[in-house]
């Protein structure tokens, strides 16, 4: 078939199984490019299958030929109906891995279940006898919790009061004002159980219980924080509780993992456009404006720079350069004071008018498009695709 972009709002409802492919064998060109990392061998990515999971698992594997297994919920195709773009982009890899004589396997299903954790447990038993690095990168906006089988929804709101500032719908370029509720009820426990720590510590005890887990063992969640104009609804709004929650944890499963000299840490990166972070009111502006300076300055990054940095410069470094609070930052060049201040400048005067000039939409515009495998370069998208890719892994 013939496949296009259909959007609604910050979602694509197609994706393009060529476009993903190429994309995946980009980001493996990029991590080949820059030499081998003396890491980890055995790789377990839960939320592999897009963003910085993805880069994760393609750095291991293409940077320190690790075998990997990768866990993601993604909807494979059925005939005339595109796959989501995780499942495209896992076969792409799956492919150009099994290529290279790399062992790859991936599970699809829900990563909170404890059925997955148990499919996990097996084949790396079953495979691998044991791992070495356990990377989670999960975003999502529901849980269902494995004890009580409740479904738990997230929300993105400020904490205490209302918050009012500019966004941009990047559709348009129309910048208008936008006003968020603040939490409510239950909102900002909710939003800790779907995206706080309790489940990568759970995952890490269903992993130690069974003994899977190798001697040295290092496990990694991803954080951000972020400047100051997305505070009241980022970092001390209810998703950054969720993130206090997470950074917590890292404590608690190092503490865990002392009988095997494990650790837990929490890396902070960069802004980038995902499918998680476009549904957030207010970041798509601050990524427009962040992105032209960071280009500017020569110093913007993507998930898999961003990823290839914190492998070969932090994790497999020797020198984790670790903040006051424990955590590994590699959004260093984003909170750069210049380039904060630069942001704040063009913030106050961003308009519909002239952000096409002083801010990167059209970047933000081709990023999102590109997690959706559109608009990347070199691919004829008036070209007949098959849709019914499959994972070579999975059996559907
Ligand atoms: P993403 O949406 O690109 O990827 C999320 C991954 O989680 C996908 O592989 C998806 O299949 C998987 N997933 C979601 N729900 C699942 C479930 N129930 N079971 C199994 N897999 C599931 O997101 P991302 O932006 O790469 O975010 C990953 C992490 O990085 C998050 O913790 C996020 O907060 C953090 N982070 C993101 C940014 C940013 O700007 N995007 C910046 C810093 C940190």
């Amino acid at each position: 078939m013939i496949i296009e972009p259909r959007t609604r709002g910050f979602i694509c409802l197609t994706s393009h199984p060529v476009g993903c492919a190429q994309n995946v064998k980009n980001q493996i060109d990029y991590v080949t490019s820059k030499g081998k990392i003396a890491g980890a061998k055995k790789v377990l990515v839960i939320g592999s299958s897009t963003g910085f999971g993805l880069a994760s698992r393609i750095t291991s594997a293409f940077g320190s030929d690790a075998a990997t297994i990768g866990v993601f919920f993604d909807k494979p195709a059925t005939p005339n109906r595109p796959g989501s773009p995780g499942f495209y982009n896992t076969a792409a890899f799956e492919e150009e891995a099994h290529k290279a004589g790399l062992y790859a396997k991936s599970i699809n299903g829900d990563a909170f279940s404890n059925e997955i954790k148990e499919q996990v447990v097996n084949l790396i038993k079953q495979d691998l006898g044991q791992i070495d690095l356990i990377i989670y990168s999960l975003a999502s906006p529901v849980r269902t919790h494995p004890v009580s089988g409740k479904r738990f929804k997230s929300v993105l709101k400020p904490i205490g009061e209302n918050f009012t500032n500019k966004t941009v719908d990047f559709h348009t370029g129309k910048v208008s004002e936008i006003s968020i509720n603040p939490a409510e009820g239950e909102d900002i426990e909710n939003t800790i159980t779907v995206m706080g720590g309790e489940d990568w510590k759970m995952w890490m005890d269903a992993l130690q219980e069974a003994n899977v887990l190798a001697e040295g063992v290092k496990t990694i969640a991803y954080s951000y924080i972020g400047p100051e104009v997305t505070k009241p609804v980022y970092r001390n709004g209810t998703i950054g509780a969720a993130k206090d929650d997470l950074e917590a944890k890292a404590f608690t499963i190092t503490d865990a993992l002392k009988a095997i000299n494990g650790n837990a840490y929490v890396s902070v990166n960069k802004a980038l456009v995902t499918q998680a972070s476009s549904a957030i009111p207010v970041i798509p502006l601050y990524i427009s404006l962040l992105y032209k300076i960071m280009k500017e300055e020569g110093i913007h990054e993507g998930c898999i720079e961003q990823i290839q940095r914190l492998y070969s410069q932090r994790l497999y470094a020797g020198d984790l350069s670790l903040d006051e609070k424990g955590r590994i930052r590699v959004d260093d060049w984003e909170m750069r004071e210049d380039i904060q201040s630069k942001v704040v400048n063009l913030w106050e005067s961003a308009t519909t008018e002239n952000l096409s000039k002083i801010g990167d939409l059209e970047g933000y515009s081709n990023d999102f498009y590109n997690l959706f495998g559109f608009k990347v370069p070199g691919v004829d998208y008036t070209k007949d695709v098959n849709e019914m890719v499959s994972i070579p892994s999975i059996q559907e």
